[in-house]
């Protein structure tokens, strides 16, 4: 790192958009004037150029080696972020169909993708965790899902509450899977969805680009009625080109990608280093239960995002302010729950883990 500020960086707990890779933004400043091969920088050459198809290409291939995406799915790069794919999905998989979308509601982003739905046809909501403030899971035996229902929805990891599906979950109709803020955490079990769906800018690079895996069959869904823009089966035979894609976006993207095919050494090992940091943290919050008061019940944590508040707001204010000081930024919670949010994404150093948990430690030590 030798820009101007680059000292200034701090350990950066932003839940999105979020950390990178330094290797990553080193290699966009590198090639910012000019990317190797071409006659210009990323932000400047055509979507059409051959250069810039080879880079989305390219971006492509990783994620198929990566998660291990059958040949019967399309790896689609879109824009409108998470939230126009809440509209999307259910006007291309809801529309026309006989049953109903069924949801699985396990925090705020299930919520708001269930509200959409609602917009384009019939739902169904089979689990909610409204009761328990959204501190769970479902158990299997919980979910009463239908062969006849258009589809399953879930958010594998709600990033507000912090509670994390660790496996992929077995559904008689197609699973629609809200991946935005867990994205590549672990290897998938592809063949188990029907569509994931994950805006980059948590786990996967800049926001702009939102990635959709679909099932190549459930393309039939989509009527030719709908606008051009929101038909997956005219955005996968355009490949994903029908207007000018966002080309900085999927670049980062694909250099995301290689850092975790070629530094990490893929998704097992990724895994492997998440749960690593993640238990740094919450081993802190088991160490001090009645100061650190975790949101989420231990079975349904998440390894992305550590949430959980204390006695009063004069601690927590004192907390942030603490953290600050020692170069930890971005812990507050979002603004509807309040408390501490302590996003750990995959490039987040283990060294920022431990930070946070020495800090943590500390804290407790001083004020519990
Ligand atoms: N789903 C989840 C799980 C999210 O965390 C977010 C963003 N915080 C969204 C959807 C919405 O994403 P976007 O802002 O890209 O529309």
């Amino acid at each position: 790192m030798s820009s101007a500020n680059a000292g200034k960086r701090l350990f950066n707990f932003s839940p999105g958009p979020a950390v990178l890779p330094v290797s990553v933004l080193e290699r966009i400043r590198d090639e910012m004037l000019c990317l190797p091969g071409a006659p210009a920088s990323i932000l400047e050459i055509s979507h059409r150029s051959p250069q810039f198809i080879a880079i989305q290409e390219r971006a492509q291939q990783r994620l198929t080696r990566l998660l291990n995406i059958p040949s019967d799915y399309e790896v689609l790069f879109l824009q409108g972020g998470a939230r126009l794919q809440f509209s999307m999905i259910p006007m291309n998989l809801l529309r026309g169909q006989a049953g109903p979308a069924q949801f699985v509601l396990t925090g705020s982003w299930g919520k708001y993708a269930q509200a959409e739905a609602l917009k384009e046809g019939q739902v169904e909501i089979v689990y909610n965790a409204k009761a328990t403030n959204y501190d769970r899971l479902p158990s299997a035996s919980d979910l009463k899902l239908s062969p006849n229902a258009a589809y399953v929805h879930i958010t594998s990891n709600e990033t507000i509450q912090g509670v994390q599906f660790q496996s992929d979950l077995d559904s008689p109709a197609p699973l629609v899977c809200d991946s935005s803020s867990d994205f590549m955490y672990r290897p998938m079990d592809i063949s188990k969805y029907g569509l994931i769906y994950a805006c980059a800018q948590k786990n996967a690079g800049p926001a702009g680009v939102t990635v959709v895996i679909i099932r190549k069959d459930l393309l039939e869904r989509s009527n030719d009625s709908l606008p051009g823009y929101l038909n997956y089966k005219n955005q996968a035979s355009e490949g994903s080109m029908w207007n000018t894609p966002p080309t900085f976006a999927i670049y980062t993207m694909g250099l995301v990608a290689e850092w975790l095919e070629e530094t990490i050494g893929g998704l097992s090992k990724m895994h492997a280093i998440n749960q690593q940091k993640a238990s740094l943290v919450y081993s802190v919050i088991d160490k001090y239960p009645q100061f650190y008061q975790g949101h989420a019940q231990p079975e349904s944590r998440s390894l992305m995002n550590v949430t959980f508040r204390f006695a009063d707001e004069d601690t927590e204010k004192r907390f942030l302010k603490g953290a600050a000081a020692v170069g930890l930024d971005s812990l507050k919670g979002h603004r509807s729950v309040g408390g501490i949010r302590a996003s750990i994404y995959n490039a987040m150093p283990m060294a920022g883990a431990q930070a946070l948990a020495d800090f943590m430690t500390d804290f407790a030590t001083k004020n519990g």
